[in-house]
C-alpha cells in the first residue's frame, strides 16, 4: 500500500483524522507558547544546527574521543554497521548473562533494527516500559509518532486493550485509572528484568557520558534495578562537549511537548558499582547518509516530533501510513535516502506547505531536503500537466487560448466530465470554476467606457 492509500483509510474512520488533528495542533501549540516565551530561541536553533553541523564534520574524530572516554569510565563501547549487527552483539550480551526478560525504554533505534521480534524469537521477553510504547507494544503495532506513540488511539480504545490485556473493568477509560493500571503491571515487570535497555538521546564526546530524555522516569528504573545496561545510540547522537548539551536540552522538551525540560534527564558516566554498561554505537546507513550533501543534514535531528506535529499530512493521515520507523517529514527524508527501494514514494507525501522547516528546533531545512529527493527520484506525477501550463503560461496570446477554452469546456461539458478528465488533480481538491469573463476582456470593457 503507498501512504496515499493508508491515509485514506485512517481518514475514512468518522472522526479519527480531525480529533487526531486536534491532538497534534495542541501540543504544537504548546511549543508555540514555550518559544515565545524564549527570546533566544533563534540563537538558540542557530547554534544546535552550527555544533551539530561541526560535530558532523569531524565525526570519526568525536567517536574516536567518545569511545576512549567512556572506556576509561568503564563503560564498553560496541561498533555495529548495521542493524543486523547490533542486534547480535545486543543478544550476545544478553545470552552470555542467561537473561530472560528485558525492561526497554523508549528507543526509536532499536524499533529501527527490529529488536523486539529479534529477541522475541529467540526467546527473550522485551518489555516496553514508556506508556505509550507499551500500549502499541500490546497492540502488536509499531509506534506512530517518536515522542508520542499511541497519539493515533483514543481513551476508549486503550481502555479496550487495558481491559483485554491488564483487567481493568470494561469501559474503564479514565486517563489516571489507565495510567495507574499500566504503572502497577510495568512496577512488577521492572523488578523481575535481568536487563535494561536504553537509547541515547545524546552521548557526549569530552565525557564519554550518554544522556537518555524520559518524562516517565522509566530509563532511571528501567537500569537502576538491574545488573546490565545496554545503550542503543545512532553514531549522529554525539555532541563535542557537557558545556553543548544545555542547549539542545532547552531546544529538545519545548519542541517536543511545550515543556521547558523533560521531567528526567538523566545522565549514565559509566557503570553503577557492581552493575556493566555496554554502548552500541549504530551506523546502519547513517555514514552513507553523511555522505550526500543534499541530505546530510537530516542526521542534526534530535527527534523531537515537532515537525510531525505541524504538518498537516501527518495530522490529517496519522503516522502508520508512511510505513516507516520514522514518520513525517523527518522520515520522508530519513527513510527514502536510505531505503530508495521502500520508500522512494515518501517525500510526495507532502503538500509543499513548507511548515515543517518553521519549527525545527536544529534548523534543518526539511522542506529543501524532500524537494531534492523528490528531484532525485525523476520525472514527477503531473509532469506533463505543469509542462502544459507552463507552456500557456510563457506567451500571452497562449495564455488567452488556454484560458478561453477551459472557460468554454466549464461551460459546454458536464462538471463530472471535466472531473473525470483531470482526475489526477481532483481526486484530492476541488476544481474552481472559471470565471465567465476574464479579467482582460473586463478590463477592456471597462477601458472603452471610459
Ligand atoms: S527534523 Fe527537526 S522538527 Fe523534525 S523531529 Fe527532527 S529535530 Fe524535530
Amino acid at each position: 500500500m503507498t501512504h496515499a492509500e493508508r491515509a485514506a483509510l485512517f481518514a475514512a474512520e468518522p472522526g479519527r483524522s480531525a480529533w487526531h488533528d486536534e491532538a497534534l495542533w495542541s501540543v504544537r501549540q504548546r511549543r508555540d507558547e514555550a518559544v515565545r516565551a524564549l527570546p533566544e530561541w533563534g540563537r538558540l536553533v542557530e547554534l544546535a544546527g552550527q555544533l551539530k553541523a561541526h560535530t558532523l564534520a569531524r565525526l570519526p574524530d568525536y567517536l574516536e574521543q567518545f569511545e576512549s572516554e567512556a572506556t576509561a569510565r568503564g563503560a564498553v563501547v560496541h561498533w555495529a554497521k548495521d542493524a543486523a549487527e547490533h542486534n547480535r552483539i545486543v543478544l550476545g550480551l544478553l545470552e552470555e548473562r542467561r537473561v530472560e526478560r528485558v525492561a526497554k525504554s523508549k528507543s526509536m533505534l532499536t524499533e529501527e533494527c527490529g529488536l523486539n521480534p529479534y529477541l522475541e524469537a529467540r526467546g527473550i521477553e522485551v518489555i516496553d516500559t514508556d506508556l505509550g510504547e507499551r500500549i502499541v507494544q500490546l497492540r502488536n503495532e509499531a509506534p506512530s509518532h517518536i515522542v508520542l506513540p499511541a497519539i493515533h488511539l483514543k481513551r476508549t480504545e486503550i481502555g479496550a486493550l487495558f481491559h483485554e490485556h491488564l483487567g481493568t473493568p470494561a469501559g474503564e477509560s479514565e486517563p489516571a485509572a489507565l495510567v495507574a493500571a499500566a504503572r502497577q503491571d510495568l512496577r512488577r515487570r521492572f523488578l523481575s528484568a535481568q536487563a535494561g535497555i536504553t537509547g541515547v538521546n545524546f552521548g557526549i564526546a569530552e565525557t564519554g557520558g550518554i544522556v537518555v530524555c524520559t518524562n516517565e522516569g522509566n530509563a532511571d528504573l528501567g537500569t537502576s534495578l538491574p545488573p546490565l545496561h545496554i545503550a542503543s545510540m545512532g553514531i549522529e547522537k554525539l555532541i563535542p562537549r557537557l558545556a553543548d548539551l544545555s542547549v539542545f536540552l532547552r531546544l529538545l522538551a519545548r519542541s517536543a511537548t511545550g515543556q521547558p525540560i523533560t521531567a528526567y534527564t538523566s545522565h549514565f558516566h559509566g557503570p553503577r558499582p557492581d552493575a556493566e554498561l555496554h554502548i552500541v554505537l549504530v551506523d546502519n546507513g547513517r555514514s552513507a547518509l553523511r555522505a550526500r550533501e543534499a541530505v546530510r543534514e537530516a542526521l542534526h535531528c534530535i527527534r523531537c516530533g515537532a515537525c510531525m506535529n505541524t504538518c498537516p499530512v501527518f495530522r490529517y493521515g496519522g503516522g502508520h501510513a508512511y510505513g516507516a520507523t520514522i514518520p513525517g517529514p523527518i522520515g520522508s527524508v530519513l527513510e527514502p535516502a536510505k531505503h530508495p527501494q521502500h520508500h522512494a514514494s515518501l517525500p510526495f507525501a507532502c503538500s509543499g506547505c513548507g511548515a515543517c522547516g518553521g519549527v525545527c528546533p536544529v534548523g534543518i531545512d526539511l522542506p529543501q531536503q524532500l524537494q531534492s529527493l523528490r528531484a532525485e527520484s525523476g520525472p514527477q506525477r503531473g509532469a506533463m500537466g505543469l509542462r502544459a501550463m507552463s507552456f500557456a503560461m510563457r506567451g500571452r496570446r497562449r495564455y488567452a487560448l488556454a484560458t478561453g477554452v477551459m472557460r468554454l469546456a466549464q461551460r459546454l461539458l458536464p462538471r463530472l466530465v471535466i472531473e473525470r478528465m483531470a482526475r489526477g488533480w481532483t481526486r484530492d481538491r476541488a476544481l474552481p470554476q472559471a470565471a465567465r469573463e476574464s479579467f482582460r476582456s473586463w478590463w477592456q470593457k471597462q477601458e472603452r467606457g471610459r
